[in-house]
């Protein structure tokens, strides 16, 4: 029956789930076709990761300008050339999506182009033509979540693909719907180019998920750095006036109600998977009620020559879990013994500074029976943060209490994300805080403070006054 196939593989999804798992396939000597609806590189070449840190970058320069007063470096008045902005920020978005051609090419991958839809379990339909394959993988990834009241129209009501380009002028008053990491990333934009910013969150606390003593940390900093933020609040409804968006806000815990009036209205309240005119029932897939396809640890859905990775097979909607689990499908499928078995899979918010953990927060262990010491090292005893006026954030470890075992690493400092590679790799060999400890580390770095934080477990941090 195979050889009578068009292709061994057929992605869905161009994103980084479907083209990772395309070229690994492809790598492994599979015929492989990959379609795509709308653009290579999917969502976070071309509306998430990459041009949201283009603007942060951005943003982060226009407030470090600023902050170069501090020692004595003055420039003119700031003036943004907001039409530059957004294509600076669009040209990187195309070099890299160009890329992801380039490599299909190279790989000899076919990129078939437009909305695939199963016809059969071995089939489907491309426009008017019709492609069977021996396996599929589905990447057909997310879109932003809804918000009833709240219409987005991607000018002054937006989600987070609107908010990716910059009006001009830039909104004097923005309100952020939702305290999560998308939020927080467009929030830190719109601050640090001008914008009051306020975000608003339904919950107790802002970016669910991520330490307690991380996000205490994190939120102190925002706050400090000008963005107002409501948690236990939410947005019934919004109206567009002549003076702005009026906005009603609501207390939930109390039921108060206020309107308050904004230029520019962010919805970020999570994202849903995307299953739209895939017929996915046509080839017998099982679908959640929350339309994910859930897959197993080797990445199969319920049916096993259809495979289903990145955002669409559950959460965290994260790229790098997209990425690891196209490899993951591609493997088995060229029969690897490949599996999905990480055991910590990192979290940013590429904020300046960064908030980023990868393994347990300090709750995650306790509610898992561990026993936990903790250290914690501040950026305000490292010379390297004074040396880049970055004083504000800090390390902390979770380790378990008798063996020393890491169990998470969890990080407010700039580059946090970069610092995090380190805490990944010890986690997943295994290492203890004194492996850590053990390890010289560069003069002066912020990756001393990772080995001072795993110094502080054992009270024996040099720079801090152990308690
Ligand atoms: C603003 C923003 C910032 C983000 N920043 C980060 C970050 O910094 N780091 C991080 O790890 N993650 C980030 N993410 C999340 C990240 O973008 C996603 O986790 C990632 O893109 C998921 O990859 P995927 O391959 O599963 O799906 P997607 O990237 O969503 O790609 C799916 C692709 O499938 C296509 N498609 C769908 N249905 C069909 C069909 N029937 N036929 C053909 N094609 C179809 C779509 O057009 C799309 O191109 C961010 C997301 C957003 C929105």
């Amino acid at each position: 029956m195979a050889e009578q196939m068009d292709f061994d593989v057929l992605v869905i999804g161009a994103g980084p789930g479907g083209y990772h798992a395309a070229i690994r396939a492809a790598q492994l000597g599979l015929k492989v076709a990959c379609v795509e609806r709308e653009y290579l590189g999917g969502v976070c070449l071309n509306v998430g990761c990459i041009p949201t840190k283009a603007m942060l970058h951005a943003g982060e320069q226009i407030a470090a300008a600023r902050h170069a007063a501090d020692f004595g470096l003055t420039f003119g008045e700031q003036k943004l050339d907001i039409a530059k902005l957004n294509g600076w920020k669009d040209g990187i978005v195309k070099k890299l999506t160009g890329g992801v051609g380039a490599l299909f090419k190279a790989n000899k991958v076919t990129h078939l182009i437009g909305e695939a839809s199963f016809v059969d379990p071995h089939t489907v339909k491309v426009g008017d033509k019709t492609y069977t394959a021996s396996n599929f993988i589905i990447a057909t990834g997310s879109e932003p979540a809804k918000l009833p009241g709240l219409d987005v129209d991607q000018n002054v009501i937006v989600d987070s693909t609107g908010a990716l380009v910059m009006p001009d002028p830039v909104p004097a008053r923005m309100l952020c719907v939702g305290g999560g990491v998308i939020g927080f990333e467009f929030s830190h934009v719109y601050n640090n180019m001008g914008s009051e910013v306020k975000v608003i969150e339904f919950l107790p606390n802002i970016i669910p998920g991520a330490d307690a003593d991380a996000v205490k940390e994190f939120g102190k900093i925002m706050k400090k750095q000008g963005i107002k933020i409501a948690t236990e609040t939410k947005a019934n409804k919004a109206e567009k006036k002549g003076d702005g968006v009026h906005v009603e806000l609501e207390n939930v815990k109390t039921g108060e109600k206020t309107t308050e009036v904004f230029d520019r209205v962010l919805v970020a309240v999570g994202r849903r998977p995307r299953t739209d005119g895939l017929n996915v029932q046509a080839a017998g897939v099982h679908v959640t009620e929350r339309g994910f396809i859930p897959a197993d640890t080797r990445q199969h859905s319920n049916v096993p020559h259809i495979y289903s990775v990145g955002d669409v097979a559950g959460n965290p909607m994260l790229a790098h879990k997209a990425m690891k689990e196209g490899l993951v499908a591609a493997e088995v499928i060229a029969g690897k013994p490949s599996e999905q078995d990480a055991v910590a899979i990192p979290g940013v918010v590429y904020t300046s500074p960064e908030l980023a953990w990868v393994g347990l927060t300090e709750q995650e262990a306790k509610d898992k029976g561990y026993e936990v010491k903790t250290g914690i090292f501040p950026l305000s005893a490292s010379g390297r943060a004074m040396t880049l006026q970055a004083t504000d954030g800090f390390v902390k470890m979770v380790v378990e209490k008798d063996t020393d075992l890491l169990l998470g690493v969890h990080i407010v400092a700039p580059h946090a994300s970069d610092l995090l590679g380190e805490a990944g790799l010890a986690l997943e060999m295994a290492a203890t805080a004194s492996d850590i400890a053990l390890t010289i580390h560069a003069h002066p770095t912020l990756g001393e403070a990772v080995l001072e934080a795993a110094e502080a477990v054992h009270k024996q941090a040099i720079h801090i006054m152990n308690k």
